[in-house]
C-alpha cells in the first residue's frame, strides 16, 4: 500500500541450475530471454514445440518469470501448454512459478487450477494462492486458505504472515488479525519489520489507533512504511496534532519521508488549519529533494487553501508541470473559500480551455462560487453542462444547484432542479425549503416541509432554521411555536442558538419586543451574538430605544470587533443629547479596533461579474453611471418619489452621510444593470451588507419608475422589488 515493503511470494523460492540439453534452439531461447526479448524467446519455444522437445525446469521458470513481469497472459498460457505436454505443471517448483505468473497477470482462476492440481504444495504454493485471492478482492477466501494451510501442518513464513495480515486489514477482520498478532507474540508465527508494519497498518485500518501505536512503539526498527501508516492514520482520524508530533520525531530519527508520508503530514496541517506547520513541511519536502509532482502539489494546494493562504496555493499551482482535475479543483476551492469567487469563475474558464474535464467536486466548487456571486447566467450554463454529463439527478449536485438558483434569486429555477432529482434526502428537501424561506415565500416553505414529513424524511437542525424563519416571514406565530417545540419533543434535538434567534425574530417582527426580550432571558443556553443581533434588528425597526440600547451593549460585549452596534448605540445617545456617552462609545470602538465593512454590490452582465464600492472609481464606466444615477434621483424627486431619510435607528452598517448614501453601491449596480440590459429584464444585485432603509425605499421607487423587477440579495435576505413594493414587506 505504501510503496515499499512488499515481498513477492517467490522472491526466495527459486534456485538457479545449469542443465542445458545442448539444443541450439534452446540456447537461442535462453539468449533472447537473457536480453529480455520475450516475443523472440516465445518464437523459439514454438520451434521446440514443433520438434516436440521438453526443456529444463530453469528455462521454464525463467520464461514464466518474464511473462509475469510483463504481465503477458497469452505467452504465459503458451508456456503452460508446453509444460502440460510433459506433465510438468503438477510439480511443486514449476507449479509455483506457474501460479506466480498467473498471480502477476491477475488470472485467479488459472492460478487456482494449478494450485488444485499440484501433488505437493509447499509454503510458497499456499502463500501465492492466498496472495492471489487477496489481490483479486477476495481476502476472506485468502484467510480461509490460511486456516487450511495450518490444518495441513504447513508452517507459514514471514511473507505468508504479512500477506495474511494485509488480508485482514483489507476487510477489517480485526478478530483474525488479533489472533495472528497473538500467535506472533507467542512465537508460533514468524515476524519481521515488514510483518510488524503490516500489523500497524491492520490496526490503523480497523480504527484501533491505540493498538496500532503500541505495535509501532514496540518495533525495534521502524521503516518509513510504519511511520507513514501512523502519521496518515492520525491525520485521517482528526488527530492532526499527534500526526505532526510523529512526523517531527520521524525526521529527527533520520528517516527520510516518502511522498505518502508528506501527504499525510500535509493533511494533518489542513485539518488543524496550521499554516506554519504546513510551510515547514513544504520546506522539508524541498530539502529532501521532492519536487511538486501531482500528488504532492495537489496536497500542497489543498493545505494552503484550507490554511487561508490562497496566494501560496496559487504559487504551487503555477509551479506544477502536470496538473489534473484535482489540482484545478483544489485551486478553485482555495479561491472560493476565501471569497475570491470572481477568480474562481475565471480559473474555471481557463480550466476548460486547457481541456480538463470537470468532475463532481469541481462542479460543487464552481456552483458555490456562482451562488456567492449571484452569477445566474454562468450558473445556468454550468447546469446545462451538468445535465449533458447526466449528473443532474445526483443529490449533492442537485442541492448545490437549488442553492445556486436560490442565491441568484431564481426560485422557479431552483424548484425545477428540485423536481428533477430522483431520490430526495434531508439535504435536498432542506435546501429547497431554505430557498422559499429566504425569498419570503413562507407558506410555500411550510407546505413543502409538510410534504417532507409526509414522505417520512427526517428534518435536521438546518431544516428547522428555515422552517422557523419561514413562519417568521409569514407572520405565523402559532405555527412557529409549534415547530419550535417539536424540535425537542418530537425529534429529540436540542434547539441551537440559531433556532432561538429565529424565535426572537418571529416575536420581534410582530412587534412583541417585550416577549422577545423575556424569551431571551429564559433561554436554557447562553444567548449568543446572533440572538442579540436579531433582537437589535427588531428594536431598530420599531424604534425601541431602551431595548435597542441593551441589545447593542450585549452585541458589543460578545463581538467587540463588529462595528454596527457601536454606531447604533452612539446614534441613540446622540438622539438624547448625551454627548459624553457618544464620545465614550466612539472611544470604545476605536479601542476594540471595530471596523465597518465597506459596502460592496455586484451584478452579472453577459457572464461577467461587475463589482461596485461606495466611493470607488475602479469601474471603467463609473462616471457615466454616476451621471445616470443623478438623473434618476432627479426624476424621482420630480414625480414626488423622495425616500424618507429615517431617524437615528435606521442604518447600522453603512455611512448615513446623505451625499454618500445617494451613491451606495447597490444603486450604482442597479443603474449599470439598467444601462446594460434590454427593458423589462430582471435586474439581480448582490450586496455584502444589509440594504439600508434609505436605499430600500429608493429601490422601491426605482422599480416603479424604471418598470423593472429588481432582486437584491443582501447579507440577510432576498428583496424582490416590483411596482414600488418589496417582498419583505419592509421588514428585514
Ligand atoms: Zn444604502
Ligand atoms: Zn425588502
Amino acid at each position: 500500500m505504501f510503496g515499499t515493503g512488499e515481498k513477492t511470494p517467490l522472491q526466495h523460492g527459486d534456485r538457479d541450475g545449469d542443465n542445458d540439453n545442448g539444443c541450439f534452439t534452446l540456447q537461442r531461447l535462453r539468449k533472447e530471454l537473457a536480453n529480455g526479448r520475450l516475443d523472440k524467446a516465445m518464437a523459439e519455444l514454438e520451434g521446440l514445440s514443433r520438434a516436440e522437445l521438453c526443456i529444463d525446469s530453469n528455462t521454464y521458470s525463467m520464461l514464466l518469470k518474464q511473462c509475469g513481469k510483463v504481465k503477458s497472459l497469452v505467452y504465459g498460457k503458451q508456456v503452460h501448454n508446453h509444460m502440460m505436454t510433459y506433465d510438468l505443471d503438477h510439480q511443486t517448483f514449476l507449479g509455483n512459478h506457474l501460479m506466480e505468473m498467473y498471480r502477476r497477470c491477475g488470472d485467479l482462476d488459472s492460478a487456482l487450477l494449478v494450485f488444485d492440481g499440484m501433488y505437493n504444495k509447499n509454503v510458497f504454493s499456499w502463500t501465492i494462492m492466498i496472495s492471489s485471492y487477496t489481490e483479486q478482492g477476495y481476502p476472506e477466501k485468502g484467510l480461509q486458505l490460511f486456516k487450511q494451510m495450518q490444518d495441513k501442518n504447513v508452517k507459514p513464513d514471514k511473507v505468508t504472515v504479512s500477506i495474511v495480515v494485509g488480508a485482514c486489514s483489507a476487510i477489517c477482520a480485526l478478530e483474525e488479525g488479533r489472533e495472528i498478532h497473538l500467535k506472533i507474540k507467542d512465537g508460533v508465527l514468524e515476524s519481521d519489520i515488514f510483518v510488524e508494519s503490516t500489523l500497524v497498518n491492520m490496526y490503523a485500518k480497523c480504527g484501533c489507533l491505540a493498538e496500532a501505536r503500541t505495535v509501532f512503539e514496540s518495533m525495534r526498527l521502524r521503516n518509513v512504511v510504519a511511520w507513514t501508516v501512523m502519521i496518515t492514520s492520525y491525520a485521517q482520524h482528526d488527530q492532526g496534532e499527534e500526526a505532526l508530533i510523529l512526523f517531527r520525531r520521524m525526521v529527527s530519527d533520520g528517516v527520510k519521508p516518502n511522498p505518502y508520508t508528506l501527504v499525510g503530514a500535509l493533511t494533518a496541517c489542513s485539518s488543524l488549519r496550521s499554516l506554519g506547520s504546513g510551510r515547514n513541511i513544504h520546506v522539508a519536502m524541498l530539502r529532501h529533494g521532492f519536487d511538486c509532482n501531482l500528488t504532492l502539489g495537489n496536497a500542497l494546494i489543498h493545505m494552503y487553501g484550507k490554511c487561508g493562504s490562497w496566494e501560496s496555493s496559487w504559487n504551487v499551482f503555477c509551479k506544477m508541470h502536470v496538473k489534473d482535475v484535482i489540482s484545478w479543483t483544489s485551486m478553485l476551492d482555495a479561491y472560493t473559500m476565501h471569497g475570491r469567487t470572481k477568480d474562481t469563475l475565471q480559473l474555471f474558464e481557463e480550466m476548460q480551455w486547457e481541456g480538463i474535464i470537470p468532475d463532481k467536486v469541481t462542479f460543487l466548487s464552481i456552483l458555490a462560487a456562482c451562488a456567492d456571486l449571484s452569477a445566474h447566467e454562468q450558473g445556468k450554463r454550468i447546469h446545462a453542462t451538468i445535465i449533458s454529463r447526466k449528473l443532474h439527478t445526483d443529490e449533492m449536485l442537485g442541492s448545490a444547484l437549488i442553492h445556486m438558483y436560490g442565491r441568484c434569486g431564481d426560485v422557479e429555477g431552483a424548484r425545477q432542479v428540485f423536481d428533477n432529482i430522483h431520490e430526495h434526502n434531508t439535504h435536498t428537501w432542506t435546501t429547497m425549503i431554505t430557498v422559499y424561506a429566504q425569498h419570503g415565500l413562507g407558506r410555500m416553505a411550510l407546505s413543502l416541509f409538510d410534504e417532507m414529513l409526509r414522505k417520512q424524511v427526517k428534518p435536521n437542525e438546518i431544516t428547522f432554521v428555515s422552517v422557523l424563519s419561514a413562519c417568521s416571514h409569514a407572520g405565523l406565530v402559532t405555527e412557529g411555536w409549534h415547530h419550535f417545540d417539536s424540535i425537542s419533543k418530537v425529534y429529540g434535538m436540542s434547539p441551537t442558538s440559531e433556532h432561538y434567534a429565529c424565535m426572537v425574530d418571529l416575536l420581534g417582527r410582530g412587534g412583541f419586543l417585550k416577549d422577545a426580550e423575556d424569551f431571551i432571558q429564559q433561554m436554557p443556553i447562553e444567548p449568543d451574538v446572533l440572538v442579540w443581533r436579531t433582537m437589535l434588528s427588531a428594536c431598530t425597526v420599531f424604534n425601541d430605544i431602551e431595548r435597542g440600547k441593551r441589545a447593542a451593549e450585549k452585541c458589543i460585549v460578545l463581538d467587540p470587533g463588529y462595528g454596527a452596534p457601536y454606531v447604533l448605540l452612539s446614534n441613540i445617545y446622540a438622539l438624547r443629547g448625551q454627548w459624553k456617552e457618544v464620545a465614550k462609545v466612539r472611544e470604545l470602538m476605536r479601542e476594540n479596533g471595530a471596523k465597518k465593512q465597506p459596502g460592496k454590490s455586484s451584478i452579472e452582465i453577459k457572464d461577467k461579474v461587475h463589482e461596485f464600492l461606495v466611493d470607488d472609481d475602479a469601474h471603467p464606466r463609473i462616471s457615466e453611471i454616476r451621471v445616470e444615477l443623478d438623473k434618476l434621483h432627479k426624476k424621482m424627486e420630480e414625480v414626488g418619489c423622495i425616500a424618507e431619510t429615517n431617524v437615528v435607528l435606521h442604518d447600522v452598517e453603512e455611512e448615513i452621510d446623505a451625499s454618500l448614501m445617494k451613491h451606495h453601491s447597490e444603486r450604482l449596480a442597479i443603474v449599470f444593470g439598467q444601462m446594460m440590459t434590454p427593458p423589462k429584464t430582471v435586474i439581480r444585485i448582490r450586496k455584502n451588507l444589509r440594504v439600508c432603509t434609505d436605499c430600500h425605499a429608493t429601490i422601491k421607487n426605482m422599480s416603479k419608475i424604471l418598470d423593472r423587477e429588481i432582486i437584491v440579495r443582501d447579507s440577510h435576505y432576498f428583496h424582490h422589488f416590483k411596482d414600488g413594493v418589496c417582498s419583505c414587506k419592509d421588514y428585514w
